[in-house]
């Protein structure tokens, strides 16, 4: 899919309170920092859709954008800042996670995991939570420019490893990178299939 128009619908706390769910819908999750907004801002050719922040737990909303008046993208807040107080990551996890149990026209989570680092535990807690509810998800590793070819491979078998030791199938996994436009066409075109297949 080319994504022609962009634009900011609305942020709530609430699922219930979300656009009517009738198009199709893609969430973006990944620890503070992670380059969600960057990637959402990448995918739809605009510099400041998503707010891109080197201040990490900025975005703690559920923030709508329609892509081209058919597709939904919902960008989720980043979780796992320790800045944030306790009591406001039990929140917005909540709601964040009724979210994702209850938006029907949810496609999928595309998990965003910065391929540099080790698998860290909470991502792998929230692999689980996925599977343990049934929420489709698949995996989009950022800042691969930051690698070189040998360490992508390396590190992407590592995170398989680390995955397999609890599943019996690699989710599906677009390596990407926003500085260099990496991947995006592939995710434009997951999308795309997957539209195709919408029904409400
Ligand atoms: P968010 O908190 O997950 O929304 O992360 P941001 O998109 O705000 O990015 C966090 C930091 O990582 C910023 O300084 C970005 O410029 C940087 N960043 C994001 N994506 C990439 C990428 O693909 N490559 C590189 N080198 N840096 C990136």
């Amino acid at each position: 899919m080319n994504i022609n128009k962009a634009e900011f619908i609305c942020s709530n706390t609430n699922w219930k309170k979300c656009p009517k769910a009738n198009l199709p819908e893609y969430a973006f999750i990944g620890r503070s920092n992670v380059g969600k907004s960057s990637l959402i801002n990448a995918l739809c050719n605009v510099k400041k859709l998503a707010k891109t922040s080197s201040k990490p737990g900025k975005t703690q909303l559920i923030n709508h954008f329609l892509i081209n008046s058919d597709t939904y993208f919902a960008d989720l807040p980043g979780y796992g800042y320790a800045k944030t107080s306790k009591k406001n990551r039990a929140e917005f996890q909540k709601f964040t996670l009724n979210y994702l149990i209850n938006r029907i026209n949810l496609i999928t989570v595309f998990l965003l995991i910065d391929l540099r680092l080790k698998p860290q535990k909470i991502d792998l807690e929230f692999i689980e939570y996925c599977g343990t509810n049934q929420i489709p998800f698949v995996i989009c590793f950022t800042k691969a420019d930051k690698l070189k070819k040998i360490e992508i491979e390396n590190n992407n078998k590592n995170y398989q490893e680390e995955l397999l030791k609890g599943w019996e199938t690699f989710p599906l996994c677009f390596t990407t990178s926003s500085v260099e436009k990496t991947g995006l066409k592939e995710i434009k075109l997951f999308i795309k299939e997957n539209n195709s297949q919408f029904k409400i």
